[in-house]
């Protein structure tokens, strides 16, 4: 029956495009800081290009790799046992010479060696304006998805990887509050987001930090130290105050807030610990390895509806498309009612 050589996700309009599409063969890369959920995230476009019988290449180290030719067939068999693994086995890098003139093409000299038709970029802002630089200059059509821990791109409401990071996080602070209250201590632990606080807020809350310090809000020194006294008169045994590394409200990075509050409150017996690069490792979550899968098929899917410059992303769980132009340029917002939980959280 013909109903079964159908592919079962496609709408009618991607059966019309599809049919008529001349994208032959698309290339995947990643790109620019890693992120957890890359790897499901680059199975799921290599097996969506197998499903449709369109030809897959993947470029080794991003732009970089563009640049020197780098490239791997991929089939469906190429992609197994990858989905729980952390980082890219494509790898990743920053590429200055992408940046100019001269090396993009040398890029897209490449590209049209190979006979590549379309890309799938993985990466953060960064990556999507490379891809958005080399479309104007050589038509190359693209869609982009945002792959990084940090949850600072418009157009979706969590990127490729942000949910690890939380639960690595959420996993370090557990750890930390079995040593903390063992000795009665108080720990600054700084989490990454240079000018967004997503991962501070979110996983202060579920690791039931005492404070919480981001860039977008300021909450200021004296309501800290307030904060730190009432929590020392309520008997608690140890507290934990997660700083976002870009916050600066407080003007003060975590070493420096921990000599003020040494200074101000003796009675703390104070401690750092930043999480540095082990919040962008480890196996991507459930929800990361679904969303990944979801964004590679959409991805693949809108070129072949003859979409390009666009990026995919989620809202209300539902798969969304955004102008690449939007994405980088548009900002995300924290969200004011977790800082109200927080608020209340954390009294
Ligand atoms: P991320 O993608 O994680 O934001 P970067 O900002 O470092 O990381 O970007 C990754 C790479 O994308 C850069 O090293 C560079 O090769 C390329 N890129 C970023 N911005 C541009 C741009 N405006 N023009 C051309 N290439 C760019």
């Amino acid at each position: 029956m013909l109903i079964h050589f159908i592919p079962k996700f496609a709408s009618f309009a991607f059966l019309i495009f599809l049919m008529g599409s001349k994208i032959k063969k698309i290339a995947v890369f990643t790109s620019g800081g890693d992120s957890p959920g890359m790897n499901a995230a680059i199975r799921s476009v290599v097996r969506t290009c197998a499903y449709v019988k369109v030809d897959c290449i993947g470029i080794y180290r991003g732009y970089e790799g563009m640049i020197e030719g780098d490239f791997v067939p991929l089939n469906a068999r190429s992609v197994n046992n990858i989905i729980n693994k952390g980082g890219t086995f494509l790898k990743s890098a920053r590429c200055s010479e992408f940046r100019t003139i001269e090396g993009r093409k040398k890029a897209y000299d490449q590209l049209k060696r190979e006979g590549v038709d379309a890309m799938v970029v993985i990466g953060g802002d960064g990556s999507l304006a490379g891809a958005e630089v080399l479309y104007n200059e050589y038509n190359i059509p693209f869609t982009g998805i945002p792959g990084t821990i940090d949850n600072d791109i418009f157009g979706t409401r969590c990127t490729l990887g942000f949910d690890t990071a939380l639960n690595t996080v959420v996993e370090a602070i557990d750890k930390i509050r079995d040593t903390a209250s063992s000795h009665h201590r108080l720990f600054f632990v700084e989490v990454m987001g240079r000018d967004v606080g997503h991962i501070a807020l979110n996983a202060g809350i579920g690791g039931g930090a005492e404070e919480i310090l981001i860039p977008e809000e300021d909450l200021g020194l004296e309501r800290l130290l307030d904060s730190l006294k009432r929590s020392k008169a309520r008997g608690k045994s140890s507290s934990i105050v997660v700083v976002a590394e870009g916050d600066r409200t407080t003007g003060k990075n975590v070493y420096e807030l921990k000599e003020y509050v040494e200074k101000n409150l003796p009675v703390y017996d104070v401690r750092v610990c930043v999480l540095g690069h082990m919040q962008r490792g480890g196996s991507p979550t459930c929800f990361d390895r679904v969303l990944a899968s979801r964004m590679g098929v959409r991805a693949v899917e809108a070129l072949l509806e003859g979409k390009t410059n666009l990026m995919v992303g989620i809202r209300d769980n539902t798969i969304i498309l955004t102008p690449v132009s939007e994405a980088i340029n548009g900002k995300t917002k924290i969200d004011r009612d977790l800082i109200r939980v927080s608020d209340i959280m954390t009294l």
